[in-house]
């Protein structure tokens, strides 16, 4: 599996107490911002996923989007935006999921996928996983296939994985 040539975490700025104490927010706009790192994070993210027959690259709202369009533009895959809830302007179908404070809806249109859709999910972060979970579910009731589910960032000690039961999992940084 390829490896980034460059170091691409030192283009990540860890931001304490963002956004609220205690969390530490892993801040991508610098790697995004260098024309080099983000090429070397875009094709690491999407070579294990080269002629595996994706059709669909399905991005997380909103960081998420950074990263799953030119994934898309290099699988050869169109893009589909999963969103918050209230943001699609024609027909939907969602999933809930529980975040640390409350509940949040994610939705997707109802004819973005299909059931013969190919479909790798994509965020920058994976934390407790319960984000992208919810966005393989949203994927799964509209019988889309989940081929992998790529993140440029795992928080490896809040064990996301888990939830994402044996799906191939592509991240490029561990912490
Ligand atoms: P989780 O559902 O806990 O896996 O959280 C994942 C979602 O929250 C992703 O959409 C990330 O963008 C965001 N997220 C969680 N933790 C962080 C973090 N430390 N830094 C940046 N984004 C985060």
């Amino acid at each position: 599996m390829k490896t980034a040539t460059m170091d691409l975490s030192s283009y990540i700025k860890d931001v304490p107490d963002f956004p609220k104490k205690g969390i530490v927010f892993k801040d991508m706009t610098p790697l995004l911002a260098d024309a080099a790192a983000f090429a070397a994070a875009i094709d690491c993210l999407s070579e294990p996923f080269i002629g595996k027959g994706i059709n669909i690259v399905a991005g997380i709202e909103s960081r998420g989007f950074l990263l799953a369009t030119p994934i898309a533009y290099r699988l050869n895959a169109g893009v589909v935006p999963l969103r918050k809830k209230g943001k699609l302007p024609r027909q939907t179908i969602s999933a809930n999921y529980v975040l640390e404070y409350g509940e949040e809806t994610m939705e997707a249109h109802a004819d973005a996928i299909r059931p013969d859709s190919r479909v790798l999910l994509v965020d920058d972060v994976l934390a407790t996983g319960g984000t992208a979970e919810a966005a393989c579910r949203l994927i799964e009731k509209l019988r889309g296939k989940i081929e992998g589910v790529a993140f440029l960032m795992e928080l490896k000690f809040l064990n996301g994985r888990r939830k994402l039961d044996g799906r191939p999992i592509r991240s490029l940084l561990s912490y």
